[in-house]
């Protein structure tokens, strides 16, 4: 690649991580991810590469969108990942915030219900060098009970309720971070706190705008 091009997007990323901070994410660690992974990698269509560090959501294939960095900041943000959290995302999508997570030093399980992405975004985070991430294709609604529980849980579209296997799932003293379909086009971004086996703890932020999550697999 000629090198005024990644000279171009290294400005473009630190640009991204400074709105990101402007825009109230506070993490260090969360804008640092921001800032170094290439973010036009996970969007399939170069003509959209100059875009690629814009607060926007972008087509992945499959009906499907790469979330805002905005989106992907403050969920990482809520998730307050330490080093070797094992944690499970549902909705791998393009990769990118299973590339954030992992750069958080998560030990990360992610799973995607679109064959095609699956197929796609796992030889790509691979190939980006990332060894801390599993990925599987299948229904999210179920989580992944073999290797329950999770320090946390991430889910990164819209989900009609919460799921209960996926409370289940969670460790005493876990996080889950599920944007929340209020039936009115928009989700509620809610952290749960599990502090007894049945109870949690119950914060909602600010609303945003996720593609559905849906029951069962496609092909
Ligand atoms: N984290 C992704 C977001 C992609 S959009 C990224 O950073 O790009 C949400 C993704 O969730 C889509 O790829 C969609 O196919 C997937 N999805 C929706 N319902 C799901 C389910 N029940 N199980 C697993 N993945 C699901």
């Amino acid at each position: 690649m000629h090198p005024m091009i990644d000279f171009k997007y290294a400005r473009k990323r630190k640009e991204l991580a400074d709105l990101m901070q402007e825009k109230g994410i506070r993490d260090p660690r969360v804008l640092a991810a921001i800032n170094k992974i290439e973010r036009h990698k996970f969007i399939p269509d170069s003509a959209l590469h100059s875009h690629a560090y814009e607060d926007k959501a972008f087509p992945i294939g499959a009906g499907q969108t790469i979330s805002h960095p905005y989106t992907v900041s403050f969920q990482s943000q809520l998730l307050e990942v330490k080093p070797g959290d094992k944690i499970l995302e549902i909705g791998t999508g393009s990769g990118y915030q299973a590339a954030v997570l992992a750069e958080l030093g998560a030990d990360l399980y992610t799973i995607e219900r679109q064959k095609e992405l699956y197929d796609k975004t796992t030889p790509f985070l691979k190939s980006l060098g990332y060894t801390n991430i599993k990925f599987y294709y299948g229904d999210g609604y179920l989580g992944k009970p073999a290797f329950a529980p999770f320090d946390k849980i991430i889910i990164t579209a819209a989900a009609p309720e919460i799921p209960t296997k996926l409370l289940d799932q969670l460790k005493i003293g876990g996080i889950l971070v599920i944007p929340l379909d209020d039936k009115q086009g928009a989700q509620d971004m809610l952290r749960l706190t599990k502090i007894g086996s049945k109870e949690f703890k119950r914060e909602e932020f600010e609303k945003f705008a996720f593609v559905p999550m849906l029951k069962g697999q496609a092909e």
